[in-house]
């Protein structure tokens, strides 16, 4: 868990500010500030924000945005296609 660049206080909610590792660009997400607090003080993400998107709990965890986490995580089937069409370039083993 990174700690967010900046935050802001709105009533009961806070404005978190983290900086993306992938693109450097800032990454805001307004939370509720008690579910904030216990995840602070140890409560796993997705117990705190079982509503929020795992994109959204991603940004919480390590500041990345979600369409960066999932361009550094391509899901699996697109490895699997680009291995596909890996081997079908080579041509096999027919020499
Ligand atoms: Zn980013």
């Amino acid at each position: 868990m990174v700690p967010p660049k900046s935050y802001k206080e709105l009533g009961d909610k806070i404005e978190l500010t983290y900086q993306c590792f992938m693109c450097n660009k800032d990454n805001v997400i307004v939370v509720d500030k008690v579910k904030y607090n216990r995840f602070l003080a140890g409560a796993f993400a997705q117990n705190v924000w079982p509503e929020l998107s795992s994109g959204d709990r991603e940004v919480l965890i390590s500041g990345t945005h979600n369409e960066c986490w999932n361009e550094m995580w391509p899901d699996e089937d697109e490895i699997i296609n680009d291995l596909d069409s890996e081997i079908d370039g080579e041509g096999g083993y027919t020499a």
